[in-house]
């Protein structure tokens, strides 16, 4: 079987490592790929984003199955496409990619179904967001509603933050039309957790946890990042589990209700106090580091697992784990997530063990294997527990360099 998979990222080449595991899956293509992808897979330059040319290629190549890494290609209706084309494509169609497209969407169906979120008012215009501050106590949350690249979401200790933050989104247009509607929203305290749900047929079957970490330094200090380190499974109190379980179902049955027929993965990112989980936001793809460390923890073979997703016909059953731990830290150029430079060489991979599995970020291959990106090399390693996974995921990390590398040491240390 021909797989193609869309995206260039360490998600994508974890999705794609795991597939080529599969007994069924003979050829990978990837658009593009990465700097890594390239020893298994087939790299095209083809952008994820030109939906016409990719659905000629499979349409051509006679792909299969697509799986769909980033959200944009999902938001502008990639999966429509390829379906009335007949081609099997894993992921949501476009009306279900607004739970990403649109947190006013997405805030409407919690309150309709009344999933436990932060209570907000969405506005189309500066003048009636700012009537609207009045409701809401400090700090609160302005956010664009489209999407900003991880940069829509505002948090506002005082009243001047918040006009100030209006004022750029609907004023300055620092998001274009991602910032026509603007949602404000009540500032949530606890921890934050996500959830991979794989949605076959609008049912919900829950991945195992993992555990992201999203600031740049030790101990959750400094500014937010793409996620620069991970690991699975963590464990969670039955109360907490049981709390979840109610979300999904309620869920489900909004789904049902809406008539949607949701397909591919749901991430849910919540905030969590006491055991009792708020809903932050959905995201209609894989989380990206959060797949570096599933993958390499799925017992199943992952081909048949998104065939059956797509096919409304997957089971509980059907996805298995190992039980061991995955831990991975994340190689960063030096300056991320503030600005940065690419091109700097990478050495040591040669050195680094076999069983370690280095999925890349962000990478090129030319004479050599270059950086190309804030965050680089997603190094990964399975241990008997979380101590081993971490102590072998490091002692490798410390093997691989590159001008201005930077990375966490404190992964997996609770
Ligand atoms: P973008 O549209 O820019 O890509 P995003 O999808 O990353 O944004 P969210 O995930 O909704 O936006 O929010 C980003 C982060 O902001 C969250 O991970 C969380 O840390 C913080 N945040 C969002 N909403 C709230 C809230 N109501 N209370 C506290 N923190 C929040």
């Amino acid at each position: 079987m021909k797989v193609l998979v869309i995206g260039n990222g360490g998600r994508e080449h974890a999705l794609a490592w795991k597939l080529k595991k599969s007994k069924s899956v003979d050829e990978i293509y990837m658009a593009r790929g990465n700097g890594g992808t390239e020893n298994f897979a087939k790299n095209i330059d083809i952008d994820p984003k030109d939906i016409n040319e990719l659905l000629e290629f499979a349409e051509n190549k006679k792909i299969d199955l697509t799986v769909v890494g980033p959200e944009d290609p999902l938001c502008m209706g990639i999966v429509d496409a390829f379906n009335e084309k007949g081609l099997k494509i894993f992921g949501p169609n476009k009306e279900c990619a607004r739970f990403e497209k649109s947190k006013e969407f997405t805030k409407k169906f919690l309150e309709k179904y009344s999933i436990p979120t932060a209570k907000y008012k969405s506005f189309k215009n500066y003048e009636d967001a700012i009537n609207g501050l009045i409701e809401f106590n400090y700090p609160l949350v302005v956010k664009a509603d489209g999407l900003c690249l991880g940069k829509g979401v505002m948090i506002c200790h005082e009243e001047s933050e918040a006009e100030d933050a209006l004022k750029k989104i609907f004023k300055d247009k620092i998001f274009g039309d991602e910032g026509s509607t603007v949602v404000i929203e009540e500032f949530l305290t606890g921890e934050e957790a996500s959830v991979l749900c794989l949605v076959s047929n609008n049912k919900l079957f829950p991945l195992e946890r993992a555990k992201d970490h999203k600031q740049i330094y030790d101990n959750n200090k400094g500014p937010n990042t793409g996620g620069v380190g991970t690991y699975s499974p963590v464990s969670v109190s039955p109360e907490l589990e049981k709390n979840l379980e109610k979300i999904y179902r309620k869920i489900e049955d909004g789904l049902e209700s809406e008539k949607l027929n949701y397909s591919g993965i749901l991430f849910i990112g919540f905030m969590i106090e006491d055991d009792r989980p708020k809903v932050l936001e959905f995201n209609v793809r894989f989380g990206d580091p959060e797949t570096e460390v599933l993958m390499p923890r799925l017992d199943s073979d992952l081909f048949e697992i998104l065939n059956k997703t797509i096919d409304g016909k997957l089971k509980k059953e059907d996805i298995k784990w190992k039980e061991e731990t995955c831990l991975t830290v994340i190689l960063c150029s030096g300056g991320y997530p503030g600005s940065y430079e690419k091109g700097k060489e990478i050495c040591g991979l040669d050195k680094v063990d076999e069983d370690i599995m280095v999925f890349h970020n962000g990478t090129k291959k030319t004479d050599s294997l270059y950086t190309n990106g804030g965050r680089v090399l997603s190094v990964t390693a399975l241990g008997k527990d979380l101590k081993e996974a971490r102590e072998k995921a490091y002692a490798n990390a410390h093997r691989i360099n590159f001008d201005g590398i930077y990375f966490r040491k404190d992964i997996g240390i609770k």
